[in-house]
Formats: structure tokens, C-alpha cells, sequence
């Protein structure tokens, strides 16, 4: 999915700690969003409803935004747009891909950018938008409202292990606002990983490794034409590059197999 109209994206700042210089003072935060360049116009990434906005901003001051509501339960901000742009008004339906505003530099921003989020309605529940936004992972299918507390422990668990919650302290807030107990996943992942790993098993002819570095390359694009690509490889290597991805590794040469 794409927040902004454009074919290229850039991260300029990721989900999670950071460190940064903002008008001369060193700040460590915990970036809740990511912060995106590249094209100006402002798109809706799924359909949804708009709970809030503010189309009267300063740079340094009060942000302009929209923030949209979906129906898997997550909701969706865009933050820095331009003072004036907001064409969209609260209670209104849009549509994926409806432009929402012009990307600007309002509030706490040194430049233009977008401060892309997705949370459950404010910044505690925030989730990385990254694999979404550039690896395909499916947003608009997910329909955490209908399905939250209603996974077994051991579903949990094999969903932790296949990274799909993130790690701590992250993984720990999302269960907990999900409704699940963290101390009992968390329990049941780590005699998972002690005891009998639920990893699947690649076929031995492939080379899982070469596939995870080249989908991380870029060889097999994105969504659909990468699970097309990789066939009945997609899954361990969709898991892999994940788990890559969020430790930072994307070079040729330090992807590995975890
Ligand atoms: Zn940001």
C-alpha cells in the first residue's frame, strides 16, 4: 500500500528508538510512524472513514493531519501535510488511493516529509508501517477488530515466532492492546523455541538463503508477482526477509538464515 501518490518512496526515519537533532537539541525518542519522501500528494492506503483532521498548520507549531479509521479495526495518520490542503472532511467516506492533502512541513518537522502511522487510535498501539508499504504485506484482508482475543496461545505463539508481532518492547504493547496475555505467549514461544521449533522445513534442493537475498534485491518485486515468484518457497522466505528486514540486515552480504 502507498500513502502518498508516487512511484518511488523514501524512508528518511523508521519505526522505533531514535535518536536526532531538532533545532539544535539532541532528542531519543520512540518514533511511533515512519517518515516518508518522495511525490506530494497524500492518498488514502485502504477505504475507510475520516475521524479527525486539521487543515491549519505552521511549521514548528500545530500539524496539519488526517487521521482515517478502517474496517480491520486499524486506523491510519498522515502528519506534516501542508496548512490549507486537507481536502477531506470528518465523517466522510473515502476510498483507497483518494487524495487526502499535499505533503508539508507543519509541526514538529525540519523539512517536508510524511509521518506515515497505524494504530488503533493513538500513538501507545502504533505498529511499523514498513512491510506493509514495502513488502507487500496484505493491510486491507486484516480484521484484527473481529479477530482480537480470539486466538489460542499456541496460534500466538507461532505467530510471535514467525515475527508477525514484532519484538519487544513492541511485541509486548501490540498482544497487550490486541487483548491477548503477554506473559503467557511469551511463555509458550520460548519452550516452542527450546523444545520442538514449529519452523517449517525448506526443501533441501533450494537455496532458501540465495531466494531471501534476492527478494530483498528486489528480483521478485512485490505482493502477488513475489508470492507468484517464489511459489512454495514464499512463505519461508517471506519469513525470513521479514526477520531480516527487522534486524536491519539488507545487504547481499549479511542477509542470513535465522
Ligand atoms: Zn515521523
Amino acid at each position: 500500500m502507498k500513502p502518498v501518490n508516487a512511484s518511488k518512496l523514501t524512508v528518511t526515519s523508521k519505526f522505533g528508538p531514535r535518536t536526532y537533532t531538532y533545532r539544535g537539541q539532541k532528542i531519543s525518542d520512540y518514533h511511533k510512524g515512519i517518515d516518508l519522501i518522495g511525490g506530494s500528494e497524500i492518498i488514502a492506503v485502504a477505504d475507510g472513514i475520516v475521524t479527525s483532521i486539521c487543515n491549519s498548520g505552521v511549521q514548528y507549531g500545530q500539524a496539519c493531519y488526517v487521521r482515517l479509521k478502517h474496517n480491520n479495526g486499524w486506523q491510519t495518520l498522515y502528519y506534516h501535510l501542508k496548512s490549507g490542503s486537507v481536502c477531506v472532511k470528518v465523517g466522510e467516506s473515502v476510498k483507497k488511493g483518494q487524495k487526502l492533502g499535499i505533503m508539508g512541513a507543519t509541526g514538529q518537522a525540519t523539512g517536508v516529509h510524511l509521518h506515515f502511522q497505524i494504530d488503533k487510535g493513538s500513538s501507545s498501539s502504533a505498529i511499523d508501517p514498513y512491510d506493509y508499504i514495502f513488502n507487500g504485506k496484505s493491510f486491507d484482508g486484516e480484521n484484527t477488530s473481529n479477530q482480537s482475543s480470539n486466538k489460542s496461545i499456541e496460534e500466538l505463539a507461532k505467530e510471535v515466532i514467525a515475527g508477525k508481532w514484532g519484538n519487544n518492547p513492541e511485541r509486548k504493547q501490540r498482544l497487550e492492546s490486541a487483548g491477548y496475555d503477554y506473559s503467557k505467549v511469551q511463555a509458550r514461544v520460548n519452550e516452542m523455541l527450546a523444545g520442538n521449533n514449529p519452523k517449517p522445513n525448506p526443501t533441501p534442493s533450494v537455496d532458501i538463503l540465495t531466494l531471501v537475498k534476492k527478494t530483498i534485491r528486489g528480483d521478485f518485486g512485490n505482493g502477488e508477482a513475489r508470492k507468484k515468484a517464489l511459489g512454495s518457497n514464499y512463505d519461508e522466505v517471506q519469513r525470513q526477509v521479514n526477520l531480516n528486514l527487522k534486524a536491519g540486515l539488507t545487504r547481499w552480504d549479511n542477509i542470513k538464515l535465522f
